[in-house]
């Protein structure tokens, strides 16, 4: 049976099972379903085509005797000519002693072995067919480690298919399989183990590659489908009317996509299944006002709504710019960060709980700390965190279960968002509001500065603002500050009395890093150098021009992050990225910074550049690991893979019907198996 453990094949005892353990592999079909990741190329070759140790299978007839000599217990070696077309052929066989009586004079046999050009000479590894049997085409090569042997792994599987392989049954839904030419469950076994061909061996990959995703994004969907659940959502019946008035009162009109989104989000809130959103677009595309005409819609329909930022300093921006904008309206909004102290902490705590706040802002302590809501029924989480299951579950302990929604400036590559952020949904503002200045982005070395200094000196002359960025180097927080202290001192003594300088870094207080902020702010400091990127999350529109040295040793995303920060008013902006790049990596990204103003493209092109596999292949990221399918080079698959997925899920929730009979059995091993994915 396909469930049984290995350990019921001949020749697996115990040490072999736990063997073939390390590799994944337990039962019968996790050994059928272990496929290999490429294939040696067994076909006969003409001799003048064979590349000097290449390893190649030549064809011919055997004209001396065959010689044994042995030199030890296990050692041997065998030699004979083999007449290969024209040529004559030596051929030598170590430690395969039995191959002797095989090469008897005129035997025509088919060898793989490793070619020497110089010596006209083979050294075989394997005797693949001899007379007038019929040779392999491909051999498939397993990703094994050292507690097991290749061709023990192809006789066990070998084994395994010649009893159970009829046993397979599909799980990919028959009309997917014929729709987009999928091979069936066992066809896929069989070729992708012993292809006869090129092209069986390609359609088999092309099948795994696409099964693959394909039951990855149906094990997300169904878990989507049970944290969805009516029972576990929360129905907002908000009050369009109110709404309205809101939007209003802006000084501006919502772009189109900014009311696509806010449609896509309060459609959500007022269905009963739980939300689960993540809102992504670009810096300064606009996200907070969405948020606020969202927290509002929950807070006409009585509930409580939750900011959370990663800092205090953004948490204090929020409130006053939020309490601005609701000045006129019923929205009791207040403050919670970490130093809310005292009196006027316990205040907040019990109107919270009393229900006499409607809107509260601060940090990560809003769900963890002992703050008990009266009705909280959306939480907004803004920029570098999402909801974790670690936070869900919070809230969840907490006895609710407001809707969710997280907030991204990092815009995702379609391919990440598509693969780690499948159980939610995601909406995007790809649109700038109208009249947004351009940001023109240069890179120069670092012994150009004077062309940096230029267009400071030209910026500050016009009344605008400086930020320059030192980068932030996790193992030296000493080389940052004298890194930021040195240009800290450069610009004074370049400025002279053109300008006030501040520096901010990371070892400040944070009520001094507020201080400098605010007064950076207030233009009292007109160039602020700065060693962290988070105090920078706040909006100067009076700043025109973002200085960032080494910028080699930031992402991309994080460069297009700092750049977003300037741009924000009505004058130019200029990004000036001072790097000299070590390698030709390092120069294209300084050079795709200066040709585009789009994160989507910039994260895709991040995502390219370090390579999936740096990403995917990390555990600490969170990504799933593939084992046959890339995210970025199949990522069209992935992409059809995803959507049929959803398909079954929105017409046959709970997979009973026949045709998803095995995709049923197949999760419901699954689950039994790993419990659950996370
Ligand atoms: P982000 O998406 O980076 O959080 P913000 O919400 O901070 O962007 O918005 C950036 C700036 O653009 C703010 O000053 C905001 O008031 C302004 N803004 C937002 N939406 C519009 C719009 N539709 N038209 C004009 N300005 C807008
Ligand atoms: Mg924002």
């Amino acid at each position: 049976m396909l469930t049984d453990s290995i350990a019921t094949l001949a020749g697996v005892g115990e040490k072999r099972a736990l063997a073939l353990n390390s590799l994944g592999i337990a039962t019968i079909n996790d050994l059928l379903f272990y496929f290999p990741f490429r294939y040696t190329d067994l076909k006969v070759k003409p001799l003048e085509e064979v590349a000097d140790q290449e390893q190649v299978t030549l064809k011919g007839t055997v004209v001396t005797p065959a010689v044994l000599t042995r030199f030890g217990p296990h050692k041997s070696r065998l030699n004979f000519k083999l007449q290969v077309e024209h040529a004559v052929v030596a051929v030598t066989f170590f430690n395969q002693p039995w191959l002797k009586e095989k090469f008897e004079m005129g035997v025509e046999a088919a060898i793989f072995g490793k070619w020497d050009g110089m010596r006209h000479s083979l050294t075989g590894m394997k005797l693949l067919a001899t007379q007038n049997q019929e040779e392999p085409g491909l051999a498939a090569v397993y990703p094994v480690n050292k507690s097991i042997r290749q061709q023990t792994l192809i006789a066990l599987i070998k084994q395994a298919y010649e009893a159970d392989g009829d046993q397979i049954v599909d799980v990919i839904p028959e009309a997917i399989r014929t729709h987009y030419r999928l091979l069936s469950d066992q066809q896929l076994v069989a070729w992708m183990h012993f292809p006869e061909t090129d092209a069986q061996a390609k359609a088999a990959r092309r099948t795994a590659i696409f099964r693959e995703f394909f039951l990855f994004q149906v094990q997300l969907q169904s878990l989507k489908t049970q944290t969805d659940a009516p029972q576990n959502g929360l129905m907002i019946p908000y009050d369009n009317q109110a709404l309205r008035q809101l939007i209003a009162t802006l000084p501006f009109d919502l772009t189109n996509a900014q009311k696509r989104v806010v449609n896509e989000i309060c459609a959500d809130m007022r269905s009963p299944e739980h939300m689960n959103r993540l809102l992504q677009g670009d810096v300064g595309s606009g996200k907070t006002i969405v948020a606020a005409i969202v927290m509002y819609a929950a807070i006409t329909a009585r509930y409580q709504a939750a900011l959370m930022v990663p800092t205090e300093v953004l948490a204090e921006q929020h409130f006053a710019k939020l309490s601005q904008l609701f000045a006129d309206f019923p929205v009791r909004v207040a403050l919670l960060t970490g130093s809310t102290t005292g009196k006027k902490r316990r205040d907040i705590l019990a109107d919270l709980a009393s229900g006499e706040i409607d809107l509260i802002i601060g940090t990560h302590a809003l769900i963890q700390d002992a703050v008990n809501y009266n009705s909280l029924g959306l939480v907004i989480i803004d920029e570098q965190h999402r909801f974790g299951v670690n936070q869900r579950r919070i809230l969840q302990e907490k006895g609710l279960k407001p809707d969710l929604l997280s907030m991204t400036a990092t815009p995702i590559p379609r391919t990440l968002a598509i693969t780690t952020y499948g159980e939610m949904d995601v909406s995007t503002i790809d649109e700038l509001p109208a009249g947004r200045q351009p940001i023109t982005t240069t890179w120069i070395r670092k012994n150009q500065m004077d062309l940096a200094l230029q267009r400071i000196n030209e910026q500050l002359a016009q009344g605008s603002q400086v930020f320059a960025i030192t980068p932030l180097i996790a193992e030296s927080e000493k080389i940052d500050l004298q890194n930021a202290e040195q240009l800290y001192q450069d610009l004074q003594q370049a400025l002279g009395d053109k300008a006030n300088v501040a520096l901010l870094h990371g070892q400040m207080k944070p009520d001094e890093k507020d201080t400098i902020m605010r007064a950076f702010s207030d233009n009292i400091y007109q160039v602020l150098v700065s060693t962290t990127v988070v105090e920078v999350g706040v909006d100067v529109p009076n700043a025109t021009v973002m200085l960032i040295m080494d910028a080699d040793r930031f992402g991309l995303s994080q460069l297009h992050q700092l750049r977003g920060r300037v741009g924000r008013g009505k004058k130019a902006a200029y990004c000036i990225l001072v790097a000299n790049p070590k390698n030709d990596t390092g120069i294209e990204r300084m050079q795709i910074m200066t040709e585009t103003n789009d994160g989507f493209v910039l994260a895709q092109k991040d995502l390219e550049l370090r390579g999936s596999g740096e990403i995917f292949g990390d555990r600490q990221s969170g990504m799933p690991n593939f084992k046959i399918g890339d995210p970025v080079g199949d990522f069209t698959i992935l992409e059809v893979a995803q959507q049929e997925a959803k398909q079954i899920f929105t017409t046959d929730a709970d997979l009973s019907a026949p045709e998803h009979a095995g995709l049923a059995h197949y999760l419901s091993q699954n689950r039994e198996r790993q419990g659950s994915l996370d």
